[in-house]
């Protein structure tokens, strides 16, 4: 087993961990701290911007020669982690097994770490960026940004302008038919909290009354999770598909059905045996809407009048909060309310860009059989934010990973942890990446 004891970038992953940032309830001021601490180390002045008590936001510049700024960005929150089941504790940051272990680990301290060396080593060559290279470490993702991203953009969005940049998720490798595919990420849907309402008849339980409030909006329930909203095919669903397709042999014939209507829904049902695959390539070609909160009535005797549903609604690039609402209307009917009480835009960036060639030829170059292809997240990332302010933040922090690790299994659960070879490269990579783009 290789020694990692030198390798920077696994001892500061390896230190982010251990300094618990579980949001909630976040806390990550002292994790910022740190940061702040090492970039200082060799010279970096960066700027810690409290949002509320013990949540903090780092932004960090090294100056270049004018053209326009380059942002690398990481949030430093993670989702909380039980001890159980873990073979090395959540929080110890062990580097065993030729990988450093923990929560965050890859959901995103890595990327962190990552940036920070690259930083710290491109300071050491003596390198004079073209652009300036912006550092946003931010908190609060994990519970929507409200205190990190969202509070950068609002209040402090000279700081972190930039015209592109590199955050969650993507960058990893899958391997598929012998070749190792790196996604990035270049849009993601938006979401929409809905409140459905029922309202019926009240009265005493010993005397029913037909169709109550309940009953109204179990049904609606009911039909959200068993009736699957219209297929969409967005750009970089077809993209993406298409890509995988051409290399899963086989297989890949049938992915290509999903595209289609006639055929969709019996490739997802009877060909896709991968449960996680199954869901995926479901969230990536329709809106879906998850009943997740069912509420009505306090005694079991007395029959409430009204009674809500709240709904996970998400929704694809390219299709209005409204247009999405009404399919979900039209699943559930007439005989409840809709409303939405939060939302958040899709995001949809562009991917004929001079970084999106960078980043191909760079990864292409490191790694002889990679295929590069964007690719659409169902979930969101703090990029909804940084694309207010018109930054194109691709989800991009490499890893290149054996074919047996599943990255997408081990976020946010148990023995989350990346391998160091696989840390170190990215690094190395990423370095490339940052020289070539902003050189
Ligand atoms: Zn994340």
């Amino acid at each position: 087993m290789s020694d990692y004891s030198q390798e920077e970038v696994v001892g500061l992953l390896s230190d982010l961990i251990k300094i618990n940032t579980s949001n909630p309830p976040g806390n990550e001021m002292e994790a910022v701290q740190y940061c702040a601490r090492y970039l200082s180390s060799f010279g970096i002045e960066p700027k810690i911007i409290e949002s509320s008590p013990k949540r903090a936001n780092l932004v960090a510049r090294i100056k270049g020669t004018g053209r326009t700024p380059f942002l690398l960005t990481g949030h430093i929150d993670t989702v909380p982690a039980d001890e159980r089941g873990w073979k090395f504790p959540p929080f110890s940051g062990a580097v065993q097994e030729g990988a450093v272990w923990g929560r965050g680990a890859l959901d995103m301290k890595h990327f962190i770490a990552m940036s920070m060396v690259v930083l710290k080593e491109l300071k050491a060559e003596g390198f004079s960026p073209k652009r300036d290279i912006i550092l946003a470490i931010t908190c609060d993702e994990e519970e929507g940004s409200q205190a990190g991203a969202r509070y950068l953009v609002e209040k402090h969005p000279e700081l972190i302008d930039a015209e592109f940049g590199l955050g969650e998720v993507g960058g990893f490798s899958m391997n598929i038919g012998g070749r190792r595919l790196y996604p990035v990420m270049t849009s993601e849907k938006g979401f929409a909290w809905l409140k459905i309402t029922a309202e019926g008849d009240s009265g005493h339980g010993s005397m029913p009354v037909f169709r109550n409030a309940l009953g109204r909006l179990g049904l609606a329930a009911w039909r959200l999770s068993n009736i699957p909203l219209p297929l969409h095919i967005t750009n970089d669903a077809s993209v993406f598909l298409k890509t995988i397709g051409d290399l899963a042999g086989i297989k890949g014939k049938f992915l290509r059905l999903l595209l289609y209507n006639l055929t969709n829904e019996i490739v997802t049902d009877n060909l896709i045996r991968n449960v996680n695959q199954k869901k995926y390539f479901r969230a990536l070609l329709r809106n879906t809407a998850s009943p997740a909160v069912f509420s009505g009535g306090d005694k079991v005797n007395v029959i409430p009048r009204t009674a809500y549903l709240k709904v996970d609604l998400r929704y694809l690039p390219g299709i209005s909060l409204e247009e999405a609402v009404d399919e979900v209307r039209e699943v559930v009917g007439d005989d409840v309310t809709i409303e939405v009480e939060s939302y958040g835009d899709p995001v949809q960036f562009e991917s004929r860009t001079e970084l999106f060639d960078v980043i191909k030829r760079v990864v292409e170059n490191e790694d002889k059989s990679a295929v590069v292809t964007p690719y659409m997240s169902p979930g969101f990332t703090d990029a909804k934010y940084f694309s207010r302010r018109k930054i194109t933040v691709y989800g991009f922090t490499p890893l290149k990973l054996d074919g047996d690790f599943s990255y997408t299994q081990l976020i946010h659960s148990e023995n989350e942890r990346v391998p160091a070879d696989s840390l170190i490269w990215g690094k190395n990579l990423l370095k490339q990446l940052v020289k070539e783009y902003c050189g």
